[in-house]
């Protein structure tokens, strides 16, 4: 199999059995924590990156076989999964297989698209990354593709929900010194009032990152972002606090910001 795997033990998806739509490392992100590694195509362009019906038919014949536990079928995989033009098609397609719930694991990006927001409606569970309200602290610790602008992401999320009849969930990855502050904490607090979604999960690094200066938060650092973003936000890292090595110059860290 090339293009699924798993299915793999999730604290949050149960057993879950992965798609990657993307070649690795195509992606509209080049997150500091990333555990893929650098991005080396900094994109916001869909297109058929990897053949429709390859993933599909690969997605029929695992089902044909398996006969083991399976709770979700999860696109997500090596990059960013809505920059592949053919998602819509694809969940339809995996809909039709099969009646285990459809998850899209997403940084958002481009979901003030319509074209991006009408593909994912026909999941079952949208998670979206949201790790800062604040422009700055946004760009910091996602490095994202320059035509990419916050408020249009954090409305489109908004636009989003109105319309989703699935479950809405929202991550937030916490960075030390990168997107720790309180002000950031405040301006999420304020965003996720208005997109009210159904789960918000607070993580940090666990696994070693794409760029090594980026830092986990401790446990009592998590406490209080939770306090402070509220929306019923839950810490979901479960090894909060390892340490990871700093040894990258912060001059090297935003070279594609
Ligand atoms: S959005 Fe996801 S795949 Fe892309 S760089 Fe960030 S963590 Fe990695």
């Amino acid at each position: 199999m090339k293009y699924i795997y798993g299915p793999v033990r999730s604290r949050r998806l149960g057993f879950s059995l992965g798609i990657t739509t993307i070649p690795r490392k195509v992606c509209s992100f080049d997150c500091v924590y990333c555990e893929v590694g650098r991005t080396t195509t900094l994109t916001t362009e869909r297109r058929e990156y990897i053949q429709r019906e390859e993933i599909v038919t690969e997605v029929e014949e695992f089902l044909a076989k398996y006969k083991g536990p399976l709770d979700h079928i999860t696109f997500s995989g090596l990059g960013e999964p809505t920059l592949n033009s053919e998602i819509g098609y694809m969940i339809s397609e995996v809909k039709k297989l099969t009646s285990v719930p459809v998850a899209v694991l997403s940084n958002g990006s481009l979901i003030s698209r319509d074209d991006v927001k009408h593909d994912l409606l026909n999941a079952d569970i949208v998670k979206f990354t949201l790790n800062a309200a604040l422009s700055a602290e946004y760009g910091n610790i996602n490095q994202n593709n320059p035509s990419i602008e916050l408020d249009a992401v954090i409305q489109g999320i908004i636009e989003f929900r109105k319309e989703f009849r699935g479950e809405l969930w929202i991550e937030i990855l916490l960075v030390r010194g990168l997107n720790d502050s309180e002000s950031n904490y405040i301006a999420l607090r304020k965003a996720l009032n208005l997109i009210r979604p159904d789960k918000v999960h607070l993580n940090t690094v666990v696994r070693a990152p794409a760029f090594k200066i980026a830092g986990p938060l401790s446990i009592q650092e998590l406490r209080k972002a939770k306090m402070l973003i509220g929306n019923g936000a839950e810490i979901i890292s479960t090894k909060p606090g390892i340490s990871v090595r700093h040894n990258m110059a912060p001059s090297t860290l935003f070279a594609n910001s």
